[in-house]
């Protein structure tokens, strides 16, 4: 080795022997003679000295580090003259004296600061990603990446799983994205599909008899840009025989608590045991399938108290079959005009009609004293029992502000759940040191897909129906409820998976309401219904995304990019490499391929 002790690693144990270091000119000080650099490797930071007094020509050679260089030292460790400490660096109360410095590689500048923890230019970082990554914040986020999968496979390997890796190059995985595909050279004309997730290939594997399996597996879904969203991701794929929903729920549930123990000791998990709501109740409470559970602002139905209202609105709305909600927001009544207006405008963009704010005047002495001159509304027609039977049902206080919106069940909850979200953050409720997990049950099976007029699966097609709601496939598939679960945390989904069918007749089913016929059938999944007619336990399982957890559980970083080591931009390019790029025409000869209406490559 070309040191003897890591820079991070330097203790009073240390003082008074000789060491030598190696690493990068993370910070350089000249004091017109003495010469002070903290000398960076990936465990940290020392401070080396260098005075001229002791050794002219050593300091000479310091006289022309720069940041960034790559340098080796040789000195003795001695305790920083009293004063000059840093406590906030586990070496600050150290420093070594050089004896002998040697420069392994000069660098040049640096397009950007490294040693900051600053918000920089993400195109940049990307292309210099190896740089990026020398930052200490985004060092810490891989190392907290490894983390976490290490304690992942230590507890899983604990409990009897075992870890299987699947093929990559595979056929198409439906997971309601588009494929990749990989051309094949020697069979022209025909694909490979990168897999989606390894969802057949696992339950394949429990029909192989391999009763515990996990991976942690990569999947690539050709899906459009978004904010979050990265074209290839990592999950922790896992699947188990014989088991129920509740079995893969508990288990979920002992991992993601030991995680956050293991790896991320400083975040407050907010509720234990997690909170088990279903699909219709999350929606209900919070207008969202993986609420935001560190704050409450709970919707609560008001459609009775304005059945018979005179405010036109509500009154078109009920009549029409629609639902009125809302919910109060402490201490918002002093809200100004623009203020509304601007909240009115956000609740569109979540496809509400607008919104109806009801402002209870703050120096109200106690809700009940509530009369007509005590509230702002620009509902006109609302009776005064109305808006006090809704502050009552609401819990408004003097202060709050009553959030209200009107509409179609399917848009109103989903709707106010934004606006919702939007509120609590906006008053600061999401504390980011916060984990409020909960878990989702009962997702509904299918959906309808009004402009395919087709039904579509919500989780995967492989998810099992409820027992008892098997029946209703038949006659009233939309209400027909599934045996898939998520967990959700700080509005945010972590994982997500189901109890499967296992059974060809049920497969078939499900296959003919999703509007496969026969063909498709065999063509696309025949291996896998031929698979359940020799012996197919039942079995369940559930994915979770790496990068996300990662993301959650950092303390630095806005996006799961931020826990990637070589990630995309959110236009899914690859500034680093320049990928994706156009290949020679020798390339795409060989496999067959001719290119046709070329634009140019989108940056
Ligand atoms: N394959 C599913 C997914 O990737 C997870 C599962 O059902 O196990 O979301």
């Amino acid at each position: 080795m070309l040191k003897t002790i890591a820079c991070g690693n330097v203790r009073p144990e240390h003082v008074g022997h000789p060491v030598t270091l190696a690493g990068w000119v993370h910070r350089r000080r000249d004091h017109g003679g003495l010469i002070f650099i903290d000398l960076r490797d990936s465990t940290g930071l020392v401070q080396v000295v260098f005075n001229p007094a002791d050794n002219a020509s050593v300091h000479h050679i310091a006289e022309q580090f720069r940041s960034e260089w790559v340098v080796q030292v040789t000195g003795a460790v001695r305790h920083r003259p009293a004063g000059t400490e840093n406590p906030n660096l586990p070496t600050g109360h150290f420093e070594v004296v050089a004896t002998g410095a040697h420069v392994l590689n000069a660098a040049k500048t640096p397009p950007f600061d490294v040693t900051s923890d600053a918000a920089l230019d993400e195109l940049l970082r990307l292309k210099y990603r190896y740089l990026d990554l020398r930052r200490p914040v985004m060092a810490n986020n891989i190392r907290l990446r490894h983390r976490i999968v290490k304690h992942i496979r230590d507890f899983l390997d604990d409990r009897a799983f075992v870890e299987v890796e699947t093929p990559i190059l595979i056929k198409s995985t439906p997971e309601g994205a588009r494929d990749y595909l990989v051309p094949s050279r020697i069979r022209p004309g025909s694909f490979y599909a990168l897999p989606q997730s390894p969802q057949q290939l696992k339950q394949l594997l429990m029909v192989a008899g391999m009763d515990r399996y996990f991976q942690i597996a990569r999947c690539f879904r050709d899906e459009d840009p978004r904010a979050d969203r990265q074209p290839e991701f990592t999950q922790l794929d896992l699947e188990m025989a014989f088991v129920e929903p509740k079995d893969i729920v508990d288990l979920m549930e002992e991992l993601y608590l030991s995680i956050v123990k293991h790896a991320a000791p400083g975040k407050r998990v907010l509720t234990t045991p997690i909170p088990r709501l279903t699909y219709a109740e999350a929606m209900s409470r919070f207008g969202s399938d993986k609420p935001d559970m560190r704050f409450d602002l709970e919707l609560t139905d008001l459609t009775d108290i304005v059945k018979d209202t005179q405010f036109q609105v509500f009154k078109n709305v009920t009549a029409a079959g629609g639902i009125v909600k809302g919910f109060a927001v402490p201490g918002m009544a002093g809200v100004s005009r623009r203020e509304t207006d601007e909240l009115i405008a956000m609740a569109r963009t979540h496809g509400l009609g607008g919104l109806v704010t009801i402002a209870i005047d703050a120096s109200l002495p106690s809700i009940d004293a509530l009369t007509a001159s005590h509230f702002r509304t620009q509902a006109r027609g609302l009776a005064l029992g109305e808006v006090q039977a809704m502050s009552a049902r609401t819990g408004a206080k003097p202060g709050d502000l009553i959030l209200i919106a009107a509409g179609p069940q399917a848009k109103v909850e989903p709707g106010l759940g934004q606006v919702r979200l939007d509120v609590g953050h906006r008053l600061g409720l999401a504390d980011a040191n916060v984990l409020a997990f909960c878990f989702i049950l009962d997702f509904p099976l299918v959906e309808w897909d009004d402009d395919a007029r087709k039904w579509d699966f919500v989780h995967h097609p492989f998810t099992s129906a409820r027992d008892e709601d098997w029946h209703l496939l038949e006659t009233d598939p939309g209400k027909a409820r599934s045996k898939a679960y998520d967990l959700a945390c700080n509005g945010s989904e972590l994982a997500g998976g189901s109890a499967r069918i296992h059974q060809r007749e049920r497969q078939e089913q499900v296959f003919r309401l999703l509007g496969y016929d026969k063909a498709t059938m065999d063509e696309r999944f025949g291996h896998l219904l031929e698979a359940f007619e020799y012996g197919a336990p039942p079995h369940g399982g559930f994915a979770g995304g790496i990068d996300r957890l990662t993301a959650t559980l950092a303390d630095w970083g806005k996006n799961i990019r931020d826990t990637i080591a070589f990630p995309k931009t959110q236009e899914f390019f690859d500034p680093l490499f320049g990928s994706p790029a156009p290949v020679s025409d020798a390339q795409l000869k060989e496999l067959h391929i001719r290119v046709v209406d070329e634009k140019p490559a989108a940056r």
